[in-house]
């Protein structure tokens, strides 16, 4: 749009972390960034387009910190589910997913994502058994297609959970030792060869993706690779994303492997620094977090998969007291399913008051907010999305105000914390591009994506059906295994519920 004119969008209501009164406002865009910002009869030039924003509420996109596009053909497929049960059968489950379906996954979750608000988003895709310029180019294309931000970072390990916890290997059946043995992994050095290989072929046809570095999970990783990745992402200056003290089985299993937490692991490896974004934090104690507050960490809070996957709720308060970054993610679909970073917001800011009787550490809506739009972009690496002013990206979304959802319009902040949930989104720009338009995509016929992702289907049912005799034996086995570990005590208490 624009073919290289400006545009002025005017008549909208512009609601920002900054503007939370959302008063009338007109924006000017040149190229994808935001020139000005003002007052209505905002100066234009003469042959800017013209977006009429009348009964609209333009509003920074969300940013989701925290999601695995290709989880997302996969979104309920499960019921009761832990972290623990999805990580002990990944090495079959997710063996052999083609390009294609990588493709057509991320391009569902990217769909879901822009038309639910949401412009950019860390993506941590799975290749295998290692990561290619192909599967790369097949996740960026999806993003690209689409029209959004992405900074992907695809997740490497060489410790599987079975050998990361220790003891967890000597209770398997020979049998499973012996497939897993047969699935063992590549050396640090190809491992590390093949990421240094791609960041110097990668060369993107668009500017909204990036390229970043993930050892998966802290602990799944030996501290040479966890090392020699963190040296590669300073070299290339991209991102570092990991998973930590997700659930209580890693943070006690950290401790019984290292003397020590893993952050204090990690601390103590030297490769933490404000490039560094990590996930969940929900075993996090005190020292943890000031830990990581001190490196200028970033952390990705995933409400909805913390519940979902029983893992407890991350003390959000605390790390907002001691200065950490904290940014809002909707984890991958097969951990929690949807890809709507509004009910992720919502979900940060719910679970927040559920910990003592009058909620007052909770967070309050306007700390929701800035967490899914500026504290998200921080964790994403982005310093120039995730506001509404002149010189940050135009990635803008425009909310319906004749939506119910905004009949009658109270106080902005609160109301698109607590009763947005993508119903009202009516159009959305990313890099001064309409991407949705009328509540539609711009570049995607859905009826043809609905067919195409119905053929990726049997493929998940056809490897649980393959292997499920070596799958219901690890359920047994790693379910009392892990069951064990999570009854120890621990030095902080993230579940909070005692039923009597
Ligand atoms: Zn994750």
């Amino acid at each position: 749009m624009g073919n290289g004119r400006a545009i002025i969008i005017r008549g909208g209501r512009v609601l920002d972390s900054a503007r939370p009164e959302a008063e009338p406002a007109d924006l000017l865009i040149e190229g994808d960034t935001i020139r000005d910002i003002g007052p209505p009869d905002l100066a234009a030039p003469e042959d800017a387009v013209l977006i009429d924003a009348a009964d609209k509420l333009l509003h920074p996109g969300l940013i989701n910190a925290h999601t695995h596009g290709y989880h997302a053909a996969h979104k309920a497929t499960t019921d009761r589910w832990t972290l623990e049960r999805f990580l002990t059968v990944s090495p079959w489950v997710n063996a052999d997913l083609s390009l294609e379906a990588s493709y057509l996954s991320t391009k569902i979750a990217a769909l879901e994502m822009v038309l639910k608000g949401c412009t950019a988003c860390y993506d941590l895709p799975l290749p295998l058994p290692l990561p290619t310029l192909g599967s790369l180019q097949a996740v960026a294309q999806a993003y690209i297609d689409v029209g959004m931000r992405a900074v992907i970072a695809p997740m490497v390990a060489n410790i599987s959970i079975f050998h990361a916890i220790p003891g967890f290997i000597d209770v398997l059946p020979a049998a499973v030792r012996g497939d897993l043995e047969a699935r063992k992994g590549a050396s640090v050095d190809v491992i590390l060869g093949h990421k240094k290989a791609l960041f110097q072929q990668w060369q993107p046809s668009s500017d909204l993706v990036r390229l970043a570095v993930s050892p998966a999970i802290a602990h799944h990783c030996t501290t040479a690779l966890f090392q020699g990745l963190a040296a590669l992402a300073r070299e290339y200056d991209a991102g570092l994303h990991t998973h930590l003290a997700e659930s209580k089985v890693q943070a006690v299993a950290g401790v019984r492997r290292f003397g020590k937490t893993l952050t204090a692991h990690l601390d103590e490896i030297g490769v933490l620094g404000p490039n560094v974004t990590v996930a969940h934090g929900v075993w996090l104690d005190r020292d943890d977090i000031h830990r990581l507050s001190d490196q200028g960490v970033s952390l990705a809070h995933n409400p909805g998969s913390n519940m979902r996957l029983g893992n407890g709720i991350a003390d959000v308060r605390s790390m907002l007291d001691c200065g950490l970054t904290v940014g809002i993610g909707t984890d991958g679909a097969r951990a929690s399913d949807h890809q709507n970073m509004y009910e992720a917001t919502r979900l940060a800011a719910l679970i927040s008051k559920v910990r003592g009787p009058d909620g007052q550490d909770g967070l309050v809506a306007a700390e929701a907010f800035y967490a899914a739009t500026r504290g998200s972009a921080r964790t994403l690496g982005l310093h120039d999305v995730g506001r509404l002013e002149s010189g940050y990206k135009a990635d803008i979304v425009f909310l319906d105000l004749k939506s119910l959802n905004w009949t009658p319009m109270n106080d902005p902040i609160l109301q698109i914390v607590h009763v947005e949930d993508g119903t009202a989104v009516d159009s959305v720009m990313i890099g001064g591009h309409l991407v949705v338009e009328n509540g539609r995509p711009t570049g995607t016929d859905l009826t043809t994506l609905a067919a195409e992702a119905e053929r990726l289907k049997p493929r998940l049912a056809d490897l649980l059906a393959q292997n499920s005799e070596i799958l219901a034996e690890i359920e047994q086995v790693g379910g009392r295994f892990c069951g064990a570990l999570s009854a120890e005590p621990y030095r902080v208490d993230r579940h909070g519920v005692h039923l009597e």
